[in-house]
């Protein structure tokens, strides 16, 4: 690929540093997003897990609300990976936070039980090739339903105590979701397909780059 896609990671709370590690094995130097300017210099943005409540009273406090909202409807790529999966939600099935609505998903919180309840799993995600992913699900959500044109890219198969098989991450054109943390496995296929949506959206000539739009030098 001719240059690359600028990725930056939301780095308000939760595990943002091991996003940026991951990034950086696959030649990604990728940005610590603290301030919602710095939403204008990126292709892609990942929002870490962390505590989903903790991280949507954060970005109502710094502003980024409405304006991470235009940048996904004007084309950057965005990854919600366990949190960051609940904050960029539709609807959740608990009472808080109110998630921003960027995916059309319904998602559960803690769908499998809390901390001593994590586990690991092998999944198959459609769009990775290979061998299936090594999928780390701590206090993990699942996705409880799907609007249209979302695509199911994992599931987790039913358990022997009866759990029925879930969704665990979705795709709907630039906009990613996963349950699991990829980023605290050495594993980096998944982050890999993201940095390709970052550069379809680097590339993307439809994309109004609003910092071009909005810049004082064009006002
Ligand atoms: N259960 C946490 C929440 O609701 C998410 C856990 C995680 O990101 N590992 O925010």
């Amino acid at each position: 690929m001719q240059g690359k896609p600028r990725i930056g990671v939301l780095a308000l709370q939760g595990d943002f540093a091991e996003h940026i590690h991951m990034l950086g094995l696959i030649g990604i130097n990728a940005t610590e997003i603290r301030k919602v300017e710095q939403l204008n210099e990126v292709d892609g943005l990942i929002i870490p897990g962390g505590e989903s409540t903790t991280i949507v009273k954060l970005l109502h406090m710094f502003d980024f609300v409405d304006e991470l909202r235009a940048h996904v409807e004007s084309g950057m790529a965005l990854w919600g990976t366990c949190a960051g999966m609940i904050v960029i939600a539709r609807e959740l099935a608990d009472p808080y936070p109110t998630p921003l609505n960027l995916i059309d998903i319904g998602v559960a919180r803690n769908f499998f039980g809390r901390q001593v309840d994590s586990f690991e799993a092998e999944l198959k995600i459609t769009g990775i090739e290979g061998d299936p992913m090594r999928a780390v699900f701590i206090r993990a959500p699942i996705v409880q339903d799907t609007g249209d044109g979302v695509e199911t890219l994992a599931i987790v198969p039913a358990k022997d105590d009866g759990t029925p098989e879930q969704a665990v991450a979705v795709k709907k054109g630039r906009v990613l979701a996963s349950s699991f943390h990829p980023e605290l496995t050495e594993d980096t296929r998944l982050h890999s397909l993201f940095v390709e949506l970052a550069d379809e959206a680097r590339t993307d000539s439809a994309r109004i780059s609003r910092s071009t739009e909005e810049s004082p030098s064009t006002v």
